[in-house]
């Protein structure tokens, strides 16, 4: 037998308007080694975290919301702006495929109940979305590239395709990096502007540095807007991963090989 740790401690993530029988949530880090990138509750298998730390959280966090092991689905995820429905056909394939079937994907959409969809972050911004009308929920990573790319607006369209509407849809982003964190290149400044962002919106200037620094959250809003999420239904949570990284993990601050936080949405 494993040894079990002890609960995890989730942040609740509200949507503005509450779903009914939708629970949203981050996982947070408590009692910090600072010695130890992954110290903390991390879900994330292919960061170079123990393989047994990984599935020891991963079983703990099943028992503590009820469900099976296998009710938890993440993807592998590769700053793609691909998006991946989790359906019964999904379920039904053999665990190997449904690794296949997670490779190189960044957003999960689903309309099951009792399987909880998430994401694994340290500085990108998770976000999670729900029509609780047509009981589709979905959640997605978007660092700079994915905000480039727009997946916001992709998993709201394949959210759609499920029987959701836009002008129903709620939107949660959870803790990621802040603008003041979250220097960047002119190289990332040019791909938004390329991308068609209003990048005077969202890139501020270090008046020290000189360098500039982008409001990744102001950025999908906007994504999520121009794809008819009325700007109401969206909330952001103002936790910033790398000014809080001994509750939240950031690449930034413990650098890549670190644990993640796990970002997730089930609907009962
Ligand atoms: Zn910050």
């Amino acid at each position: 037998m494993l040894p079990l740790s002890i609960m995890i401690e989730l942040l609740t993530l509200d949507f503005v308007h509450p779903v009914e029988g939708v629970q949203a949530f981050s996982t947070t880090r408590v009692d910090v080694d600072k010695r130890n990138a992954y110290s903390g509750v991390n879900l994330c298998d292919y960061v170079g975290d123990d393989a047994l730390r990984v599935l020891d959280s991963r079983i703990t966090l099943a028992m503590q919301l009820g469900v099976d092991l296998d009710d938890l689905v993440m993807p592998r995820q590769t700053h793609s702006c691909r998006v991946a429905v989790i359906d019964e056909r999904f379920r039904s394939l053999d665990i190997d495929k449904q690794e296949e079937a997670l490779e190189g994907v960044d957003a999960l959409v689903t309309a099951l109940k009792g399987v909880v969809i998430g994401v694994n972050t340290a500085d990108c911004v998770p976000i999670i979305l729900a029509d609780g009308e047509a009981g589709v929920i979905a959640v997605a990573h978007a660092g700079w590239r994915g905000t480039v790319g727009r997946i916001a607006s992709s998993v709201v369209k394949d959210m759609c395709r499920q029987g959701a509407s836009v002008d129903r849809i709620q939107v949660a982003m959870g803790p990621s990096i802040c603008q003041d964190c979250f220097e960047v290149g002119d190289e990332v400044v040019e791909a938004f502007g390329q991308a068609r962002f209003d990048v005077d919106a969202i890139v501020k200037r270090n008046n020290d540095t000189g360098k500039a620094h982008i409001d990744l959250r102001a950025a999908n809003s906007a994504v999520l807007a121009a794809a008819g999420i009325p700007i109401d239904n969206i909330a952001v949570s103002q936790h910033c991963s790398r000014c809080e990284h001994d509750r939240f993990f950031s690449a930034r601050r413990l650098g890549i090989n670190s644990g993640r936080t796990f970002t997730a949405i089930l609907q009962r």
